[in-house]
């Protein structure tokens, strides 16, 4: 069995520019980045109102269930019905390539191409983002150190560096050591550049004007009477803007397949929002007739904020969801242990099934019409797909098996019918779980009860204090992004299955002002991973002028 980077290698791309013309983009609009990338202007659209497809999933095992694989193939499943579709990805985080996870650019025969390039520093949009979080800290750092005329509080100083690394050591540090010199020592903290709120952002900004805004109202620190420091105030917006210029135009790629491919943007969607920019989805929907986009992890995360607030800052409206499951991850949530993953088990599959209900019920809450897409492994058992299937149809679910990383877009066409038909036929009834006018602490309590089960919130004394402050300071109406862990409804990475009973502590909230949401933090979810005892990256290599061991 070839790998993923095998199969991706022996891959016959189309030129990307044949890939723009087909969705009617002009030469004058194509910034080619080599043959096979390129950046489409910000002014480019098409005259198409794309109908909008969501993949989400249940609550995944470490190595992830296959969101972008089935997005992909059911991007390719769309086409090969001649339906003219466009996908909308996120850009894959370096650190986690290094690290466990393995790609983000699909699986098997469901992939986007120029696979390396595209996990590795692609169009350089992850390095801009990280060069203009680290301008804000390095001018941060430099304004105290030269009088600190804005009488910034070094203890009260929100922004933190950033590293597209997974690197446990710098979550906690101290920077300025040194003498006169070399600034004021202060406590310090890294984060992973895709929980930074440059990548939300920009993930968010409609356009340039709109990026503008944010980067000018984002707050940064407090001043020694514990009012807001923004980046207006350290006059340094207009340096984002240059920085970020080139990476807020969207990537054109395309599938194993040639279906177009925007890629762009990439938060993680346990400590940040977790999709790709409105700008690429915009573009798409303006172009295709059918666009299919992913949000991160579980629909407990991912889906949760890109319809509360992705939808609702861009006045987007889905018009169908799939929901990705498997065998193993619900087996996984039956209580089968990770080495015994591959056995069959169909009573253990039946207990983990209550995962996948509540993720259902959550889209139903949202009133959006589904698919329940069944992303099969080699491993997968007759009598277990069978139960997944039989489980589905009796509850009125309707269910698809899913077969695009054996076979790419032919192994989705029975999904593809199930979605256009959910489209065209299924109820939709798009609603936000909570209200812009709901306090934090109610928008808060909404998401933990209504859509992860809690029967209770506890907010630490912390947590409570921070809230008061923030409404003090007028960010009442903001809206909220949770950090959870992916692997439970709960914000404990143990509680698989369906949790019932159980109370969720959020011990603090930072504001994102910049991103128009608070950041809620629960359980022990950290901003900055670490690498596991063998990283992905004693496997990588590269033999006779070929990429090896990147998955
Ligand atoms: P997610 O988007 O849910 O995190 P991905 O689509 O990135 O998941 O897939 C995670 C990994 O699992 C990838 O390495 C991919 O190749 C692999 N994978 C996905 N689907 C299958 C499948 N049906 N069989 C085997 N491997 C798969």
């Amino acid at each position: 069995m070839l790998t993923d980077l095998e199969i991706a290698q022996a891959a016959k791309m189309a030129p990307v520019a044949e890939i723009a013309k087909e969705l009617g983009i002009d030469d004058d609009s194509l910034e080619l980045y080599g043959k096979y990338k390129a950046k489409v202007a910000l002014d480019s659209f098409g005259n198409k109102n794309g109908k909008l497809i969501l993949v989400t999933a249940i609550n995944p095992t470490p190595a992830g269930e296959g969101k972008s694989t089935t997005t992909i193939g059911l991007g390719d499943a769309l086409h090969r019905l001649g339906k003219k579709t466009v996908i909308a990805l996120r850009e894959p985080s370096f650190g986690p390539v290094l690290g466990v996870k393995g790609g983000a650019a699909g699986g098997g025969y469901a992939q986007v191409v120029p696979m390396e390039d595209i996990n590795l520093h692609f169009t350089g949009d992850f390095h801009a983002i990280e060069a203009a979080n680290n301008c804000v800290a390095a001018v941060i750092d430099n304004h105290m150190f030269h009088g600190n005329e804005l009488d910034i509080d070094p203890t009260r100083i929100t922004w933190h560096r950033v590293i597209d690394m997974n690197d446990r050591a710098l979550r906690n540090c101290v920077v300025g050591l040194g003498g006169h010199t070399n600034g004021v020592p202060r406590e310090d903290h890294f984060d992973i550049v895709v929980a930074s709120e440059i990548m939300a952002i920009l993930c968010l900004a409609k356009d340039m004007d709109d990026l503008r805004a944010r980067l000018d109202r984002t707050v940064v620190a407090y001043n020694r009477d514990r009012m807001p420091v923004t980046i207006k105030d350290l006059k340094i917006t207009g340096a984002l803007m240059m920085i970020l210029k080139d990476a807020l135009k969207p990537n054109l790629v395309q599938t194993l397949e040639h279906t177009p491919t925007f890629i762009h943007g990439g938060p993680f969607a346990n400590i940040a929002h977790g999709c790709n920019s409105v700008i690429a989805t915009k573009k798409a929907l303006s172009y295709g007739d059918y666009v299919v986009t992913e949000a991160g992890f579980g629909a407990d995360l991912g889906a949760e904020k890109f319809l509360n607030i992705k939808c609702r800052q861009a006045g987007l409206k889905p018009n169908a969801v799939v929901i990705v499951a498997t065998i193993r991850a619900l087996k996984m949530h039956g209580g089968v242990k990770k080495e015994d993953l591959g056995l069959e088990n169909v009573e253990a599959l039946k207990l983990g099934f209550g995962n996948l209900e509540k993720h259902i019920e959550n889209i139903k809450k949202f009133g959006l019409p589904y698919v329940v897409a069944i992303n099969r492994f080699t491993s997968d058992t007759e009598a277990e797909l069978k139960a997944l299937e039989d489980w589905s149809i009796a509850n009125g679910h309707p269910v698809s098996l899913s077969e695009v990383w054996a076979k790419g877009g032919e192994g989705a066409i029975d999904l593809a019918k199930k979605v256009i038909d959910q489209i065209e036929n299924g109820k939709n009834e798009f609603k936000f779980i909570y209200d812009e006018e709901d306090t934090i602490k109610t928008k808060i309590v909404k998401i933990c009860t209504e859509i992860y089960g809690a029967s209770n919130v506890e907010f630490t004394q912390e947590a409570k204090n921070q809230i008061a402050r923030l409404e003090k300071l007028g960010f009442a109406k903001q809206l909220v992004c949770m950090a959870k862990t992916q692997y439970s409804l709960t914000d404990n990475p143990k509680l698989l299955g369906r949790p019932e009973d159980f109370t969720v502590t959020i011990r603090g909230v930072t504001p994102s002002i910049g991103a128009g949401f608070i950041v809620a933090l629960s359980g022990d979810i950290m901003r900055m991973p670490g690498l596991p005892k063998e990283p992905a990256a004693e496997r990588m290599d590269i033999v006779n002028d070929k990429i090896v061991g990147l998955f």
